[in-house]
């Protein structure tokens, strides 16, 4: 299914996923949210939640002053974070910008869950 008009970036990796170019079996799928097993796992549960549009980063998001669209994300990272994660809890991240080690230029939400995790953070 092809992702809402409007916010799309060609380049972009995600948007590409959102748009079904690039085959790919979603975990959960809703208009505006999509969520997808990452390829390089860091747990044994870790799922990333993101908008079908494309928001480079979590700022533009919140610029553009949709928080319906931010509630469904956190939403539906928060249930996959339940179902995966049981009673034991999960994690939920969101890398910002350089310095926060976001790699990927579309706003997207970790869904961590089935091993002990860490802190600090690196
Ligand atoms: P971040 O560093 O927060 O931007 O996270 C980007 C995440 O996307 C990393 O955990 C990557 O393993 C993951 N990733 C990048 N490309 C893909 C892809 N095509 N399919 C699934 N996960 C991806
Ligand atoms: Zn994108």
């Amino acid at each position: 299914m092809p992702g809402e008009p409007g916010r799309r970036d060609a380049g972009c990796i995600f948007c590409k996923i959102a748009g079904g170019e690039i085959p790919t079996a979603p975990v959960s799928r809703s208009a505006r949210v999509i969520a997808i097993e990452d390829f390089n796992p860091q747990a044994p549960t870790h799922l990333l939640v993101l908008p079908v549009e494309h928001y480079p980063t979590l700022g533009d998001l919140s610029d553009a002053g949709d928080a319906t669209l931010l509630g469904e994300l956190f939403d539906t990272a928060t249930q996959l974070g339940r179902e995966r994660g049981g009673s034991g809890g999960f994690r939920i991240v969101i890398n910002t910008g350089t310095q926060g080690g976001q790699t990927v230029g579309h706003l997207h939400l970790h869904v961590l869950t089935g091993r002990p995790m860490t802190w600090p953070p690196g």
